[in-house]
């Protein structure tokens, strides 16, 4: 099955560092609000780390939220919010590193769910019907 989780349109505002040199980079993480909302930011990573020889300019023009939806584990069966799921590191004998993505909280199992998030663009062109 496949999810797909929206963007808070009310959330969206334009990102101040848009098309400034940034010199961090590196996978995503969350942030949750008291509000129940989630931030999606990057985590910082030195670019040397990553083996990104080039400047690197801020791409993300809008900062924003998503809404947080229930999500089911094909694993297990268990249902929680996708902001549950987790990314997770493993390592082979040569030490390099192997990334699972959308782990289960409850089994542990890698990709247990589709989850699709909301392109930005799709989330600016949507019309608002609220107010
Ligand atoms: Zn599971």
């Amino acid at each position: 099955m496949k999810y797909h989780v929206k963007i808070l349109r009310e959330s969206i505002k334009p990102n101040p560092g848009y098309g400034l040199p940034i010199v961090m980079y590196g996978r995503s993480h969350t942030t949750h609000h008291d509000d129940g909302s989630v931030t999606i930011n990057r985590s910082v990573i030195p670019l040397r780390e990553i083996g990104n020889p080039g400047p690197v300019v801020d791409h993300q023009k809008w900062l924003y939220d998503y809404e947080v939806t229930e999500v089911t584990c094909e694993g297990c069966g268990a249902s929680f919010p996708w902001t549950e799921l987790k990314d997770t590191t493993d390592y082979d004998y040569d030490g390099n590193a192997i990334g699972w993505e959308d782990v289960c909280p409850k089994c542990g199992e890698p990709e247990c769910c589709d989850v699709e998030f909301e392109d930005i663009t799709t989330a600016l062109a949507r019309t608002n019907p609220v107010r």
